[in-house]
């Protein structure tokens, strides 16, 4: 497949000025494959290797939603651990940089957690973190999801293997229906086709093997 230009989506002149100081050329093919789905609003299930440019193909789409006037905590990402979500939350804010005002909080255990709920307080567009952490927010009602447009799933396949699923079924309780889902995995075994069967609208797939 030929590599396409960012310039084939309908993105805002800002953000495509953006990807290119990023270095962000074309499309990787798990982007040109997500992206256009995405971006018409379905929900997906994503299956590409490590390093294949994942962390964009749900954050363009998550971006070019949000209203920065909104307060309200608008995209969620669930991630496996601290690590990873860290690295999410600085691509998102690099991502973000054609917008002002784009506020991203990062919400793992292992962190003590009064300065979360202060960030919570000033207002989080996007909330990044583990699904542990996530419920303790939830359940201290520190973090409001009821104005979620695009709830993410990273590393699903790996968040299950952490045993987080009790806590990602209670998150997806607090998000409303009418929210994007996208699921990324780099497996598709049995139970994330389960959890895919519980909480996405006609999911559309993607897989970078059917791409070569
Ligand atoms: P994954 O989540 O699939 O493991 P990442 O989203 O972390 O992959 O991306 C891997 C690396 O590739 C990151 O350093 C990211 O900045 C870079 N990257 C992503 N998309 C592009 C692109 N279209 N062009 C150039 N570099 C990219
Ligand atoms: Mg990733």
């Amino acid at each position: 497949m030929a590599d396409l230009p960012f310039s084939n989506l309908s993105l805002p002149r800002a953000q495509l000025e953006n990807l290119e100081r990023l270095g962000y050329r074309t499309m990787t093919p798990i982007q040109a494959a997500a992206l256009p789905l995405a971006f018409a609003g379905r929900d997906l299930i994503a299956r590409a290797k490590t390093g294949s440019g994942k962390t964009a193909a749900f954050s363009l789409p998550l971006l070019d939603k949000l209203n920065p006037r909104d307060f309200g905590t608008q995209a969620l990402v669930l991630c496996p651990t601290r690590e990873l979500a860290t690295q999410v939350a600085d691509e998102i804010r690099r991502l973000a940089r054609y917008r002002q005002n784009i506020k991203v909080v990062t919400l793992c255990g292992g962190q003590s957690i009064g300065p979360q709920i202060g960030s919570l307080e000033h207002g989080a567009h996007i909330v990044v973190g583990t699904p542990g952490r996530i419920g303790d927010h939830l359940r201290k009602t520190t973090l409001n999801l009821a104005r979620i447009k695009t709830l993410v799933l990273d590393e699903a396949d790996r968040m299950l293997e952490m045993g987080f699923i009790d806590d990602i079924r209670a998150i997806v309780e607090h998000t409303p229906a009418s929210r994007q889902t996208l699921l990324f995995s780099a497996t598709y075994p049995e139970d994330i086709q389960t959890l895919s069967r519980q909480f996405q609208r006609e999911p559309e797939q993607v897989s970078l093997e059917s791409l070569h």
